[in-house]
């Protein structure tokens, strides 16, 4: 395990206890919460060509104290125990901020997903998902996997069948995982949640004029300079959505083959198109490529995003970032060592507990569609649709106008899904901001937003623990 990795899980437990000593809560149940109550190591052999290898895997459950657990399923090969404990951990913070009735988990496979063809990873997904079943670690009750870094729909798709073929008759097994393609259960909206979430989360922050003068912003995230890292699930759909719909600017770009930088913006849409065509951002045109990678760091911005992994901003090179905010988009990005840096700078820091909630928070949308067996919108969108046309036409007859046909069929308009989801998420997005911030405006010793998100989501926990009778 490398140090970057060790620091991850003492990081989370620093902050978490920097956090509790504001909360005036019991010693006790705060002890309860901060550990985590289940950590299934396991190894198992799978199958490759004429040889076998044994993979190591871990799925650790948090916090029981609402149920069932939810988070995602990590493949890469830098996974180990602590990193899953922490990445558990933040799922509960997380769940409790956007106010999702779930506990905390996490899952990971030591594996790299890019060694291996589609139909060993198949292999590898499939085996994992029949270890949790035997442990009882899956169900739509018990726990519930999502993707992480190095999984995505497909995965999803494995596990759920898996699980199908295991536990035939479940009739909510839709629910055991979500991430789930569209037409196999899935939830239109669930792909770019996390990045749509990190959108929503950074527009509300950068909306307060006093907050963003306080730091020499200007309100609003229109003409923003924005630096990403990871071009993956989470970092692009933060970059095409803050670019088409905040107006901001997109000026670097880091992934593992290198970093590239342009003041004068770049086009995520056709930068994630030509990675795909050449296999690299590096080359892009009108875009200069950094010397050192790891250099997007220093990048002049006004917001800087890490949507790659953990302890990626550190006391090594805290003191090289010229952004006003960092939005952490990855889960861990910035250690408590090199938050405390940024804060004494006047930084602001937006935590990941907050900020990347998005994928959780439409994950639950997708389990409740699930479990309800209905699609969203499928009850009332004709009905609206119909009352809309009523009142246009009785809006025409009473003035003696006609409204344009343009603006008729916008207004005349039934809900889809994904308009539910996104408007579901947008709302949940605001009002976890406004709830952190309420609460970093009033206790006046709290440094940073984490402190405040952390006190948010304690109080939910321990309130739910004293339901249950756990704790008086
Ligand atoms: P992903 O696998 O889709 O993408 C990650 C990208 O980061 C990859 O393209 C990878 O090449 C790149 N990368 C890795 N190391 C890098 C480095 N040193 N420099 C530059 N680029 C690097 O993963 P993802 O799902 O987008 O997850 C990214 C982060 O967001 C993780 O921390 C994850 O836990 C967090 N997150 C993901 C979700 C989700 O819904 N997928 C939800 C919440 C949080």
């Amino acid at each position: 395990m490398s140090h970057k990795q060790a620091r991850f899980y003492e990081s989370v437990l620093a902050n978490f206890d920097r956090a509790a000593k504001h909360s005036g809560l019991p010693a006790g149940l705060l002890a309860q919460i901060r550990e985590c109550n289940a950590v299934y190591q396991m190894r198992f052999p799978v199958k490759m060509g004429n040889s076998y290898e044994v993979v190591e895997a871990y799925r650790v459950q948090h916090s029981h104290h609402r149920l069932p657990t939810k988070g995602g399923i990590r493949f890469s090969h830098l996974v180990n125990q602590e990193e899953v404990m922490a990445l558990a951990s933040l799922m509960t913070y997380k769940c409790a901020i956007v106010d999702v009735p779930f506990g905390g988990a996490k899952g990971g496979v030591k594996v790299s997903p890019r060694k291996y063809s589609e139909d060993q990873l198949e292999k590898i997904t499939r085996r994992y998902t029949t270890e949790l079943i035997r442990k009882n670690f899956i169900g739509p009750g018990v726990d519930v996997p999502a993707p992480d870094y190095g999984t995505g729909p497909r995965e999803m798709a494995w596990i759920l069948d898996t699980y199908n073929q295991l536990k035939n008759g479940d009739i909510d097994g839709l629910a055991c995982v979500t991430g789930k393609p569209v037409n196999h259960g899935g939830i239109a909206g669930r792909t770019e949640a996390t990045g749509r979430g990190v959108y929503y989360g950074l527009r509300e922050l950068l909306s307060y004029e006093d907050d963003m003068a306080a730091i020499g912003l200007t309100a609003g995230m229109k003409d923003k300079t924005i630096v990403i890292q990871g071009l993956g699930n989470v970092g692009s759909y933060t970059g095409t959505i803050c670019q088409k719909e905040g107006g901001a600017k997109i000026v670097g770009i880091s992934e593992m083959e290198g970093t590239i930088y342009s003041k004068d913006g770049i086009d995520v849409e056709k930068l994630i198109k030509f990675r795909k065509q050449t296999g690299s951002i590096l080359g892009f045109p009108g875009t200069e490529t950094l010397e050192v990678r790891e250099d997007w760091v220093a990048l002049e911005c006004d917001i800087l995003i890490p949507a790659a992994l953990e302890s990626q901003i550190t006391a090594d090179n805290a003191d090289l970032v010229k952004a006003k905010i960092i939005g952490e988009a990855a889960n861990g990005p910035v250690t408590d060592v090199a938050e405390d840096m940024l804060t004494a700078k006047g930084i602001i820091v937006v935590p990941d507990m907050f900020l990347n909630a998005g994928g959780v928070t439409v994950s639950y949308f997708e389990w409740l569609k699930n479990l309800s067996h209905m699609r969203f919108g499928r009850l009332e969108k004709r009905f609206d649709q119909n009352t809309y046309a009523n009142i246009m036409d009785v809006i025409e007859k009473t003035t003696g106008k006609k409204v344009s046909n343009r603006d008729k069929s916008m207004i005349v308009r039934g809900a889809d899904e994904v308009d539910l989801v996104r408007s579901g998420l947008e709302e949940t997005m605001i009002t976890a901001y406004k709830e952190i911030r309420d609460i970093k405006k009033r206790k006046k010793k709290l440094s940073t937003l984490r402190e405040a998100a952390f006190l948010s989501a304690l109080n939910k926990i321990a309130s739910d623990y004293m339901q249950l009778g756990v704790f008086p």
